[in-house]
């Protein structure tokens, strides 16, 4: 505004006064060159009139005497007067009389006549003799007035000319400052303090006005940096809130009070596309509301809401909280709307895992037994049902797991887990019940037979090996099925037909599946018997060793026993330590059967030094005692009797070496070191390779009996003897051949380099008075028992 009129002002100024100067100049002019005109012309007037009254009372008379020479004489001699241009008489009737011409006039019509009529008295009697008439030339007015004109427009330019230049001057003088003070102006709006504004010491209203600006430029300057302090203060206020509103991992997005979208972070941005910056939320109705629109309503509602939403972006899913809520101020004012989500994806998914490992087994991602406890529940409310279950047990996978390792057990029961679900159907549930057991469960007519079909398929798909990380396994499954429906019991005795039937299955052979029949309950009650009676009978006598002997293979001569434990019950009669010793394992009952033997071979091996005999006496430790509790076992049997530990042997197998290698090996160095001597039974018939005895350092060896059974016919049996042998004697070891029964065997056995001999060729397991009978006198047990 300021820029565009100022430079006018000046020029508009002194254009005004140029024309009011010029009009004023002109109209005065017009009124001296009207006035001129006037008096120039009355003067003519007055002139013509006198001339034209006096020539014609001049000419009178002559003319009435007709005396024509001194009428012309007096006519010529008007042309004296310079105007006078013509000089006529014209008769009474109107016609020219006489006419006299000036030298050089011409007819111009600028001319100007004056009359006058001729009378003479005659005779007291006037008469008229005609009129006089005056041409008089207006030329001379003209050039006057003219003069008067070009005088006067003279004037008017020299006036003018002088009057603006002296405006022109004086507003120069004027329009300077006020330039200045409009650049002081535009430098305070630029906020250039530095200055101070021109023309304060003027003593007119200019200075007045260079004075006011100039504290209004000390005022600006001050203001200026509070200003600028709270614009920094704001922004980076502003620029903190932004940032942490962008930088944090909810979504967040602000609309003002014209719900118009004023901020949205980055996470909303990429997820809530529906809001992008600028735009102007509208409601959007219909039937059927997305979660968006739900969310786009409430917030031009400033409506507080919370709701989940689910949002899939390039192929993974994110879970939101969303909420909305209305922005006010202290006063209540509206100042807008706020969308807030926060990301819970993390949170759902571990809800999701823990609700699925709740249910699930994580290895296989079979069902577990809660589910199958919950499908069982849920089924026999179903009235008519019958429900059938399968229970699935891998064959030797403890060997297997022990042997190949875990991670290849693990990927059997994997495996084993497909082949269930794949030769199941939809509807049947295929559930781990831990370790190596499944179960899988139908319902319905024919479920009997369904199970069977499946169990079929899976031990006839098993009788091959399998591909496991790229090894060949071979292994098979056990599997017991019962069937129930209401009349036939509940549950629980579901469960432990079907358990029943698979112990039977097992029992018979393996890879095999038996189905639940009524006498199968018999064999059930003799073992919950048995296992009642064994119990009573580890109070008692009843179960007692007997000792094998061992001997030299080369001189024949005993050096050693082994103690084996025997179950005379009065009821069962004889029970093989085939059939008791996994019955106390599973019964708990193996630690008390291991302390009584132990504490008899503890105390035999006393007596028999005594005697002279100090060979040791091997006792068989269970696998199950290697939890922590063998140690305490032993030093209590030790403390008991007083034996020493140099005249017992500790038998184990090789699962005990490898199922938690690194424990067991500590608790047999601290055997060893105590002057026990450890024997590794059964050797051969497990699944370790020879380098295992490297790792573990035992005393002896002892060759399980399936390969001494065939020694003396089969070289292959005698290579793996000599081989183990070999080995063994190169590691330190003793190595007893188990199981000799005639002399070939014995033969064949020295011939593979066995050192000591344990089976029915010397001696069967004997009672303790037998045995000792044959340290005394070195002579075959009459008395066998086995
Ligand atoms: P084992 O430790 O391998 O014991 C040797 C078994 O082979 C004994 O069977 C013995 O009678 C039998 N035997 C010995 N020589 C011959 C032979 O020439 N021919 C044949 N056919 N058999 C022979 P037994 O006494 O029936 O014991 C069976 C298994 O029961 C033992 O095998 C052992 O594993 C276990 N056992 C016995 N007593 C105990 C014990 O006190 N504790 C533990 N944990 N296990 C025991
Ligand atoms: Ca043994
Ligand atoms: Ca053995």
């Amino acid at each position: 505004m300021l820029r565009s009129g100022s430079r006018s002002f000046r020029t508009k100024l002194v254009l005004a006064a140029a024309a009011t100067v010029a009009l004023v100049q002109i109209v005065g002019a017009l009124v001296d060159i009207y006035a001129g005109f006037s008096r120039l012309s009355s003067e003519m007037d007055v002139k013509g009139r006198l001339v034209v009254e006096q020539t014609s009372a001049a000419i009178a008379r002559p003319l009435w005497d007709f005396d024509d020479a001194l009428v012309e004489i007096v006519l010529r001699g008007l042309f004296a007067i310079t105007d006078i241009t013509r000089v006529t008489i014209l008769t009474i009737e109107g016609d020219i009389g006489t006419e006299f011409l000036a030298d050089g006039a011409s007819g111009s019509k600028a001319t100007r006549f004056y009359r006058h009529p001729i009378v003479v008295e005659d005779s007291g009697t006037l008469e008229n003799l005609g009129t006089l008439e005056v041409a008089f030339s207006t030329a001379g007015l003209r050039s006057a007035l003219l003069g008067v004109i070009f005088h006067k427009t003279i004037l008017l330019f020299t006036v003018l000319t002088v009057a603006s230049t002296a405006l022109f001057v004086v507003l120069g003088r004027l329009s300077k400052p006020l330039e200045e003070l409009r650049n002081a102006v535009y430098a305070i709006e630029r906020e250039q303090f530095e200055l101070p504004v021109p023309s304060r010491d003027r003593q007119d209203e200019i200075g007045a006005l260079a004075n006011a600006l100039d504290e209004l430029r000390a005022r600006e300057a001050e203001l200026a940096v509070f200003r600028r302090i709270n614009t920094e203060k704001s922004r980076r206020e502003g620029s903190r809130i932004q940032q942490a509103l962008q930088s944090t991992r909810d979504a967040v997005v602000l609309i003002d009070e014209t719900d118009k979208i004023i901020f949205i972070n980055a996470v909303a941005s990429s997820y809530f596309a529906e809001f992008s910056i600028g735009d102007t939320l509208v409601e959007r109705r219909g039937d059927e509301r997305s979660r968006a629109d739900q969310i786009r309503s409430a917030l031009l509602e400033r409506r507080e809401i919370d709701i989940e939403v689910s949002i899939k972006l390039q192929g993974s899913t994110r879970h939101f909280n969303a909420r909305t809520g209305p922005i006010v101020d202290s006063e209540g004012t509206d100042l807008g709307g706020l969308f807030l989500a926060s990301d819970f994806t993390e949170q759902f998914e571990h809800s999701r895992e823990a609700s699925y490992l709740a249910s699930h087994d994580p290895l296989t991602g079979l069902l577990n037994r809660r589910q199958m406890d919950l499908a069982l529940a849920g089924w026999t409310e179903k009235a008519d049902s019958t429900i059938a279950v399968m229970l699935v047990d891998l064959d030797h996978f403890k060997g297997i797991n022990d042997t190949l390792g875990h991670q290849l057990g693990d990927s059997l029961l994997v495996a084993v887990a497909h082949l269930l679900v794949e030769l199941s159907m939809s509807d049947d549930l295929v559930i781990r019940l831990g370790g190596d057991e499944f179960a899988i469960l139908t319902y319905g007519q024919n479920s009997e037979r369904h199970l069977e079909g499946i169990v079929s398929r899976v031990i006839s798909t098993m009788q091959g090996p399998i591909l496991l990380d790229d090894r060949l396994v071979q292994t098979s499954i056990s599997a017991g099925i019962a069937c129930s429906s209401k009349a036939r019991g509940d549950i629980d005795a579901l469960m432990r037909h079907a358990d029943l039937a698979l112990y039977e299955a097992k029992k018979a052979g393996r890879g095999r599946y038996e189905i639940y029949k009524d006498q199968l309950s018999a064999t059930h009650e003799r073992r919950r018997k048995m296992e009642e009676y064994l119990q009573a009978a580890l109070e008692t006598d009843r179960v007692f060793p007997v000792f094998q002997v061992q001997t030299c293979i080369h001189d024949g001569s005993v050096v050693g026993f082994e103690a084996l434990a025997r179950w005379a019950d009065p009821d069962l009669g004889m029970i093989s330590p085939v059939e008791f010793i996994p019955l106390a394992e599973s019964a708990q009952l193996i630690a008390p059967l291991t302390r009584k033997i132990l504490v008899d071979a503890c105390t035999t091996a006393n007596e028999w030094s005594e005697t002279g005999f100090l060979h040791r006496i091997a006792v068989n430790i269970s696998p199950k005692l290697f939890d922590g509790a063998v140690l305490g076992l032993l030093e209590d049997c030790l403390n008991l009797t007083g034996c020493c530990p140099k005249r017992i042997e500790l038998e184990i197998t090789e699962s005990v070496l490898l199922s938690n290698s690194s424990e067991v090996k500590k608790e047999i160095e601290i055997l060893r070191s105590m002057g026990f001597s450890i024997a590794l039974d059964d050797f051969g018939i497990g699944y370790s390779s020879l380098n295992y005895l490297r790792k573990f350092p035992v005393d002896k060896i002892k060759i399980d009996r399936t390969f001494v059974r065939n020694v003396a016919s089969s070289a292959q049996s005698r290579a793996i003897v000599t081989a183990i042998a070999q080995l063994g004697h190169s590691l330190g070891m003793k190595v007893t051949g188990e199981g000799a029964e005639t002399l070939e065997d014995r033969m064949a056995l020295k011939g593979c380099g066995v050192d000591v001999i344990q089976g029915f060729v010397d001696g069967r397991p004997a009672i303790k008075s037998d045995a000792q009978q044959i340290i005394l006198n070195g002579l075959m047990p009459q008395l066998a028992v086995n």
